[in-house]
């Protein structure tokens, strides 16, 4: 780290989940009334379940460690062994969570190219399989909004939809991983009251632009939440006093939504700088908070990584040549401009696979 930088706090643009409670979150969370959530006696978890079930005009809520841990669950309970899940090619369910839908439910997996994540109606039509010995029984359509490796892209509100009318007509169920959902709704304003109508179960992070420490919370009908808990329990996913968490995730909920309306400015004025670069050949559009984008040929992704670590700044590779920003809570403008004159400087400084031998 050069001198200049050494005494500033690091610009951890690798992901949103890296943000730290706010210290107003942490007093909200030592003062959360608990008691044994296995037992159904924590008030605090219910609150959150019960909040976040409305915010989305579902009946009720399942508190989970990880997004993981809720998508997979809602997974396990549309389906069954020998069935088939319908999703993108990139979806979080399929690629980063360990090949989960094989290992928990024992169903296969129809993937579709999206548009940066996006599904069309007539694909997913397209994907149902017609009753025949020899293939899977087609269950269940799983959708995420905004979508990660598509660059927190998001879902219009006809094609959702549109994708769910399809679904219903053949009877399938009908999951959101809704990871980043908040994103989605303050970029397009949709209501979240109105996801309901559209989708069985939806899964809502609250580590990652909410802020909150740990946890997302499953929603769908009264009897699906049922269900569900058993599948949590079995999972090892049961909490005790889960209050002091949950009470993160409702402050989350009442503080930091809107406020991401910040962070997707500051990544669209990142993709503004980095357009004009000349050792960055593709960004993608971004529509919330995940920058995307591609660079030269000449300048090796380790050596652009190490060379902003250098300046306290720490982003991810996403593929050979691309790389991830993701704005946060815990990036503020005085940061921001940190990072612009760095990516400036670059264009100074070539890196090159020569220099860096
Ligand atoms: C992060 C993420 C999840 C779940 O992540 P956890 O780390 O398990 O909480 C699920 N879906 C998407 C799209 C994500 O980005």
């Amino acid at each position: 780290m050069t001198a200049e930088f050494a005494a500033l706090p690091v610009v951890d643009l690798r992901s949103d989940t890296v943000t730290r409670p706010t210290p107003a979150m942490l007093a909200a969370m030592t003062e959360a009334l608990v008691g044994d959530d296995v037992y159904d006696e924590d008030p605090t978890v219910r609150r959150l379940e019960e909040a976040a079930a409305a915010r989305f005009g579902l009946e009720a809520g399942l508190f989970c460690p990880s997004g993981t841990m809720a998508n997979q669950i809602a997974i396990k309970a549309h389906t069954e062994p020998l069935s088939e899940v319908i999703c993108e090619q990139t979806a979080h369910v399929y690629l980063w969570e360990v090949g989960g839908i094989a290992f928990h439910s024992g169903a296969s997996v129809a993937l579709l190219a999206g548009n940066r994540g996006r599904l069309t109606a007539a694909q997913v039509e397209a994907a149902i399989r017609p009753e025949n010995l020899h293939y899977p029984t087609t269950r269940l359509v799983c959708l995420e909004n905004t979508h990660n490796r598509g660059g927190g892209s998001c879902y219009g509100w006809d094609d959702l939809a549109a994708i769910s009318d399809v679904a219903r007509q053949y009877g399938l169920a009908r999951h959101l991983d809704g990871a980043r959902i908040f994103n989605a709704l303050v970029a397009t304003g949709q209501r979240g009251e109105d996801y309901g109508q559209l989708f069985d179960s939806i899964s809502v992070c609250l580590s990652k632009g909410l802020g909150a420490p740990v946890g997302s919370v499953l929603l769908g009908s009264a009897d699906f939440i049922k269900k569900t808990k058993r599948i949590r329990k079995v999972m090892g996913g049961g909490m005790r006093q889960a209050g002091y968490l949950a009470a993160a995730g409702l402050y989350a909920l009442e503080h930091h939504v809107t406020r991401l309306a910040d962070d997707h400015r500051r990544a669209a004025r990142l993709a503004a700088v980095l357009r004009q670069q000349p050792y960055v050949t593709e960004v993608l559009d971004p529509e919330t908070n995940l920058v995307i984008f591609q660079l030269h040929e000449r300048v090796p992704a380790a050596a652009f990584l190490a060379h902003l670590a250098q300046q306290g700044i720490r982003a991810s590779s996403f593929g050979p040549q691309w790389i991830r920003f993701v704005t946060h809570l815990d990036v503020d403008d005085q940061m921001l401009a940190r990072v612009e004159a760095t990516l400036l400087s670059m264009e100074e400084e070539p890196m090159g696979a020569e220099k860096n031998g």
